[in-house]
């Protein structure tokens, strides 16, 4: 099963052609917080329905302030994506868990304030393979340009009950790529001139169909769709 994962376009997703593989997941920032453009998630939904996959989720992040007020009004904003928000999807066999709470950012999208934060983690399902958060977790893949740590504390402490395999992120862009961290594949996808998408692969070479036993391999695509390297965990 191929996953493409990307982040935090932010009005970019052109950039990135047509994307392929079997679920295609986006972890938030479609729009720019102080550019509001009222189309933005038409644009986004059109563009996901040019993308060759079988499924696309999508959550949103703290710039899509549109998207917040859609789903308040409607539970599905997307004609061609699946939107999660302290839900999950389930497809063959993979369990896949998305939610857009970001801490600290109390005028933004999908703020959260500690409370709310633990209260949303303690939904996520103990057998999540697939984590899809915006925030990353503290200490994670999440120092900004400016050296601080951005990540989710309250997110880390409930990752100590969970063993997902992959958790996919965004939002501190200055820290996009991926690291292994005790058996968990972490990617920050967010979008980079140099990196704009991470190819990931579950292999089941046994046929076993727990996906913690699958063997794994990641590759990063510029926007070019170049592979730039690849690495196997
Ligand atoms: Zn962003």
């Amino acid at each position: 099963m191929k996953l493409v994962i990307i982040s935090d376009t932010h009005g970019r997703h052109e950039n990135l052609g047509i994307l392929r593989g079997d679920i295609l997941i986006h972890c938030g920032d479609f729009e720019q917080l102080f550019e509001q453009d009222n189309q933005a998630i038409r644009k986004i939904d059109a563009w996901f329905g040019r993308q060759e996959f079988k499924h696309i989720l999508c959550i949103g992040g703290n710039h899509d302030l549109t998207l917040e007020k859609l789903v308040q009004i409607k539970e599905q904003p997307f004609e061609n994506a699946i939107y999660l928000q302290d839900t999950e999807f389930v497809y063959e066999g993979v369990k896949f868990y998305g939610a857009p709470w970001v801490p600290d950012l109390s005028n933004h999208a999908f703020y959260a304030n500690d409370l709310a934060l633990d209260q949303a983690w303690a939904k996520v399902p103990r057998d999540v393979d697939v984590l899809v958060t915006h925030t990353p977790p503290v200490n994670i893949l999440d120092v900004s340009s400016k050296g601080q740590r951005l990540g989710c504390a309250s997110l880390s402490r409930r990752l100590q009950a969970l063993n997902p395999r992959v958790h996919c992120f965004g939002h501190v862009h200055a820290s996009a790529g991926t690291c292994v961290k005790r058996g968990t594949r972490y990617v920050n996808a967010s979008y980079q001139p140099s990196t704009s998408a991470f190819e990931y692969e579950f292999v089941s070479r046994s046929g076993k169909s727990d996906p913690k036993s699958w063997w794994q391999k990641i590759r990063k695509l510029g926007a070019k769709q170049t592979s730039l390297s690849r690495a196997t965990t």
